[in-house]
């Protein structure tokens, strides 16, 4: 039977604090990774369930229906939260795709460390040579005795520096098409032949990473899905991380009653006092909260993923870069002085386009995918990985 709201916040009472907006909360680890508090938070969580309710119990859920998962999202609000951002991969991404096509002996063993934060992941997709075009990743995978043997670099890896497994998109056949010689592995990142290079950004995270692997061994034991189903995998994670991306509400208009703290912090401040700056500040929380309701409609129907996924990544990022670059100006001249976590917003705001796919990309998938337009010229899909490196 369903609990009723009422039951959900009483047990999340006993397991975290109320929200206190004096706290100023990171976004997406923006300005640090505080792996402890996010830590802490799912240690409290998981035992419970609470944090992933429709996982099954064993592996750190609940076995909670949607309807019952977004009530208790909803509750979860309501408390003092962490930001999540180094257990992303992991608690959106890994997580299903591992209860969608994992075999059983890779759930028991991955899981449940996983919902109570004990190893993180990261997702090494991304190359020099393969961004938007990922199909095109060369690094290779090659079978030796019972193993495999990876070999080659991944770029822009967040995380990286601290994970303890990789979701690693390797090429264990040159001789077919880009999309169908690839497979997906879990790298143990303390494996001898992993060396990860930390590289910063310009709002001065050090998160993300180049990661050159040189003769890493993987058990076969490790390969997440079957031989040639990596570009399936990977654009089955890419949608859920669209659609996980998409689906935060970046520290604004996520709460259930009231105006987000934000906007409040606007108003002490005297941002708020003539009408342009208002209706500008309105309009920012509109399109918070718009996109938070069409992600909880979209949950609730179970279509949260796929285009739907792209739609939501679109109008998050939007809605993040709306108002960060808001904040900027309302400050005005003396906002280039500051550096708060607002600054750090702001600086951030250009990289919520690219990450997890480009904006471009995703009116793409939108364009062919949902409005039906014709796609677009490529002209290497016929071609096996080995000669379309000799056609360059
Ligand atoms: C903060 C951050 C964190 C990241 N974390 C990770 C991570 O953890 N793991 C990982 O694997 N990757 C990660 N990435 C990499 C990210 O996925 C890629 O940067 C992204 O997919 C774009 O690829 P690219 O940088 O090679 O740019 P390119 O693909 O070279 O694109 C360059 C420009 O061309 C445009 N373009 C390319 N193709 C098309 C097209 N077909 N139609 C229209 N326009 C096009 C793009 O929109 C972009 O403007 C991260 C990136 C950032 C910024």
């Amino acid at each position: 039977m369903s609990l009723t709201n009422e039951e959900i916040y009483e047990a999340i009472s006993k397991k975290l604090p109320k929200l206190d907006n004096e706290t100023p909360s990171t976004v997406l680890g923006a300005g640090s990774d505080d792996l402890e508090a996010g830590r802490n938070y799912l240690e409290a969580l998981v035992e419970d369930g609470w944090m992933l309710p429709t996982w099954p119990k064993k592996h750190g859920g609940r076995d909670s229906t949607p309807e019952e998962a977004s009530m208790i999202s909803r509750t979860l609000g309501l408390f003092k939260g962490a930001d999540l951002y180094p257990y992303g991969v992991g608690l959106s991404l890994v997580g299903p795709i591992l209860m969608d096509l994992g075999t059983d002996e890779q759930m028991d063993r991955w899981l449940l460390p996983i919902a109570n934060g004990s190893e993180i992941w990261c997702q090494m997709f991304s190359e020099p040579d393969a961004g938007s075009d990922l199909a095109n990743v060369g690094m290779s995978a090659e079978k030796d005795g019972e193993d495999w043997v990876l070999n080659g670099s991944k770029v822009w890896t967040s995380r990286g520096a601290y994970s303890k497994w990789g979701m690693c998109l390797a090429r264990t056949n040159p001789e077919t098409t880009k999309h169908a010689g690839l497979t997906m592995f879990a790298l143990d990142m303390d494996s001898p032949g992993v060396e990860v290079r930390t590289i910063e950004q310009m709002n001065g995270d050090r998160h993300f990473s180049e990661i050159f692997i040189s003769d890493v061994v993987v058990e076969d034991r490790n390969r997440i899905g079957g031989l040639g189903d990596g570009w399936k995998i990977a654009v089955n994670t890419l949608a859920l991380e669209r659609s996980s991306l998409g689906g935060r509400s970046f520290g604004g208009g996520d709460q259930a009653t009231g105006l987000p703290s934000w906007l409040e912090e606007w108003k002490l401040k005297g941002y708020l006092e003539d009408p342009v700056s208002r209706q500008k500040a309105m309009k920012a929380f509109t399109l918070h909260r718009v996109n938070q309701l069409t992600v909880s409609r979209a949950a609730v129907s179970g279509n949260n993923s796929g285009p739907a996924g792209s739609g939501a990544k679109l109008r998050s990022v939007m809605a993040f870069k709306f108002r960060a670059y808001l904040s900027k100006e309302l400050f005005g001249a003396e906002g280039m002085l500051i550096n708060d976590n607002e600054h750090i917003e702001f600086l951030t705001g250009p990289s919520m386009s690219i990450r997890g796919g480009t904006d471009e990309v995703q009116r793409n998938i939108l364009g062919e995918r949902v409005l039906g337009l014709p796609a677009e010229q490529r002209v290497d899909k016929e071609l096996s990985y080995r000669e379309m490196l000799r056609v360059r």
